[in-house]
């Protein structure tokens, strides 16, 4: 078998997304022992779509935007993966995202590859009719590429259920039926799953529980401090504070805010809920500068905002104990020793965020057989799926030696590499 390729880790710049993505493989990759012939397979995406898309703006005027998609494997079902909307969106990010969406499926046990999408545009300054005539246009574009046994998108940053049903629509509308499984995330009502919105918090709740449990923590004397205060980060810090976690510090791209006494969450939802959706203006707190989040006096970090924001730097100001990824990709691979060798417990991003996936694939199956769940049914589910997905990263981690992160990869390249070989099909 050739083992040639277009793309290895040399090639890629320092700073790209997709090359943190195949650092951390490599490493997983050398300490498992996993086969150049499997390895070379994961470092090339499958497929990669490039869409241009011209809208009217409620001005009249046409303006054109890139759309992305790609599907990095279908190697163990059809790649499931996000819709980001944002101005920093592109092929390599996407590239990654997609390709830490095959390891969670994985992670996860979940029979679905990775695969990820977006559109380079700001949200935040177009109106709703612009939104919805934007990814209607997506969807069009992507009618071949989408399918509910194919590639079946989900909320990401800058979408929402809203987003999911109006590509619901759109591919219905192409497809000429109605394809409820083509996408998760939906509203209830529409296909959605009861339990989907808050999903990915929940999971960032259940995996700080299971860290605190190895490391004898009690959750009642514990803090923690939320970066992000969107569907991830305020459903994190809503469920971190219900178990009797203090979340002293919470932000997002308006505020930051501390309180050594705990903020009160409840209040800090009912006035985000009132505000657009954000902090600015919230009196729960004294503000504080975004990185003092980061470097602040908790036991347990939650990025749950964006990627790169663990640098080196911070690293080494970083005075938690435990920190659970909720954000993709929030620490930098040069971070991750530091980290390490100061004996901070890292959630990895591919496990502790698996659980907006994990009941996407709820959503899914519920779809395809046209029986709905209760949410307490749901949330069972998705607790003991994301215990289980916990114990086998934390023993692979244990028996190779190794951190949570790499123990990760490695759960995701045993069973990726099992599907590789059996296919049989190079
Ligand atoms: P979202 O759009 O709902 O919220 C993003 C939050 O980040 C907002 O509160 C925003 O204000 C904040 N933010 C943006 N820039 C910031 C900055 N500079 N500093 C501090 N905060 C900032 O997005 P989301 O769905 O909550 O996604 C957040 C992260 O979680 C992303 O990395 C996403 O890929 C990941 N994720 C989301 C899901 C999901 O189900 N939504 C699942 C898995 C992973």
């Amino acid at each position: 078998m050739t083992t040639k390729t277009n793309t290895t880790t040399a090639e890629h710049k320092e700073s790209s997304m997709f090359d943190a993505v195949l650092a951390r493989l490599d490493v997983a990759a050398k300490i498992y022992g996993l086969s150049e012939d499997v390895a070379i397979v994961l470092r090339n995406p499958q497929k990669q779509v490039k869409v241009s898309l011209p809208i009217m703006m409620d001005s009249g005027k046409i303006e054109v935007f890139e759309g992305f998609r790609t599907v990095h494997s279908t190697i163990l079902g059809p790649s499931k993966g996000g819709i980001r909307y944002g101005m920093d969106v592109c092929d390599d990010e996407v590239k990654a995202l997609s390709a830490w969406m095959t390891f969670k499926c994985a992670v996860a046990n979940l029979p679905y590859g990775g695969g990820k999408g977006g559109i380079k545009c700001d949200p935040r300054k177009m109106s709703v009719g612009e939104l919805e005539r934007l990814t209607k246009a997506y969807t069009y574009a992507m009618a071949d590429v989408f399918g509910p046994h194919k590639d079946v998108p989900a909320p990401d940053m800058g979408t929402s259920a809203r987003e999911m049903a109006w590509i619901l629509d759109a591919y219905n509308t192409v497809h000429r039926g109605n394809f409820p499984a083509v996408v998760t995330g939906k509203p209830v009502g529409m296909g959605g799953s009861l339990g989907r919105e808050t999903a990915t918090g929940r999971g960032v709740m259940v995996a700080t529980l299971a860290a605190l449990k190895k490391l004898n923590l009690d959750p009642k004397k514990v803090t923690a401090a939320v970066q992000g205060f969107g569907n991830v980060g305020a459903n994190a810090a809503r469920l971190l504070h219900e178990q009797g976690i203090k979340v002293c510090a919470i932000g997002d791209h308006t505020a930051t805010l501390w309180n050594e006494k705990g903020i009160d969450i409840n209040a800090a939802l009912a006035y985000a809920k009132t505000n657009g959706g954000v902090l600015k203006g919230f009196h729960g707190g004294v503000e504080i500068k975004n990185i003092e989040l980061l470097t602040a006096n908790v036991d347990v970090l939650v990025p749950a905002a964006l990627q790169n924001v663990i640098t080196e730097e911070i690293a080494v100001n970083i005075k938690a104990k435990l920190i659970i990824e909720g954000a993709n990709g929030p620490t930098v691979p040069e971070a991750d020793h530091v980290l390490q060798e100061k004996g901070i417990i890292v959630v990895p991003d591919i496990l502790a965020n698996s659980g907006g996936v994990t009941v996407s694939y709820f959503e899914w199956v519920q779809n395809n057989y046209g029986h709905y769940w209760t949410e307490e049914e749901v949330n069972k589910r998705h607790d003991e799926s994301m215990h289980s997905a916990f114990d086998h990263v934390w023993n692979n981690g244990q028996k190779y030696k190794t951190t949570m992160r790499i123990g990760a990869y490695i759960t995701a390249l045993m069973k990726v590499e099992f599907g590789i070989k059996a296919k049989g099909n190079y």
